[in-house]
């Protein structure tokens, strides 16, 4: 098992973490510091719709709000596509993330997240007889993916990446891949057999038409493939509000099984399954406690004393039951 140090190297991740407070500042603050409110839109639940869910807490000025349906947790008001394509596009934190985290980790993220991902939507497409003309991977970033998956026996015969960042773009080109150098919501005209979104959908301000439009996009039987957040997994409950990942507004959205499911089938999928594979949750915990946060559950903090064995069954235990804060999603179109 691969740990978070390997993909997150903690001194460059608390400079991300200024960055990021900084562009808050530039982006969404008036001189004293409040939210411009004409920047923010309130929004419903993005899973069943409910309105006028209470607050759980506030981070950083932004709002989450704690659905009282389907316990999906999610930001309102949450910036407008406009305010949100500006922040990215300046954004410092994100520049400085890429070039220092991800491009520094690219070896091992290739070997631990990229090869068992790639694997795994093989295994889908096998299992659920795909045809293996095209596949998409939307915000592919710089491309990884596809190469990964080009290596893949079985594999695709087409690869694309719609990629609305001009480096990720310029990144997947020069590995010789296609691309279109835009959001999804501007594509038309394409057939996919298998659309793939890995951790995109957290960062999305409208997830219903965001699947409406992927489902479109899908030829009849075509499978959507995603990972986003569990917040019902273990790390994110135990740690809710001071938990890294808990990040507005690059987050916006924390479905958990049952709410994810519910987006799906609203929007044209039949659900084939929802699982949390995730690897880090343990590891997550243990490197915060390690850091001096007080851990109040002391069940918890003692399970933390015990050996890597131990440590590394629960964490195949939160796995095997839904519990990790990584979920895998598969729906097919209907
Ligand atoms: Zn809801």
């Amino acid at each position: 098992m691969f740990k978070e140090k390997d993909i997150r190297p903690k001194a460059t991740e608390k400079l991300v973490a200024k960055l990021r407070l900084k562009d808050i500042k530039t982006n969404f603050l008036d001189n004293r510091g409040n939210i411009i409110n004409n920047y923010f839109l309130e929004v419903g639940c993005p899973s069943c719709g409910r309105k006028n869910n209470p607050e759980e807490f506030m981070k950083e000025k932004f709002s989450f709000k704690r659905c009282k349906c389907c316990n999906t947790l999610y930001v309102s008001p949450r910036p407008t596509v406009y305010r949100l394509l500006k922040y990215y596009k300046y954004s410092k934190s994100i520049k400085f993330f890429t070039k220092e985290i991800l491009e520094k980790t690219i070896n091992v993220r290739k070997e631990k997240i990229f090869k068992p991902r790639a694997e795994k939507v093989i295994f889908y497409t096998k299992k659920l007889n795909t045809e293996k003309e095209q596949l998409i991977e939307i915000g592919g970033g710089n491309g990884i993916f596809l190469e990964v998956m080009k290596g893949m026996r079985d594999g695709f015969k087409n690869l694309l990446n719609i990629e609305p960042s001009k480096e990720g773009a310029r990144l997947t080109k020069n590995r010789g891949f296609n691309v279109i150098n835009d959001f999804v919501e501007n594509v038309e005209k394409l057939r996919a057999d298998c659309i793939c979104a890995f951790e995109l959908i957290e960062h999305i301000f409208d997830p219903l038409s965001f699947c409406s439009k992927v489902n479109n996009l899908l030829k009849e039987n075509g499978i959507f493939i995603m990972t986003t957040p569990n917040i019902e997994g273990f790390d994110l409950m135990l740690l809710g509000k001071d938990s890294d990942n808990i990040a507005a507004p690059n987050h916006l959205n924390y479905f958990n099984p049952k709410s994810i499911k519910m987006l799906l089938k609203k929007t044209g999928f039949k659900v084939i399954n929802v699982e949390t594979p995730g690897i880090l949750d343990v590891d997550i915990i243990k490197n915060k406690f390690k850091r001096g946060y007080n851990i109040k559950d002391r069940f918890i903090s003692f399970l933390l004393t015990k050996d890597q064995r131990f440590l590394d069954n629960f964490q195949c235990f939160l796995q095997q039951n839904n519990l990790s804060s990584n979920m895998w999603i598969v729906g097919k179109k209907i």
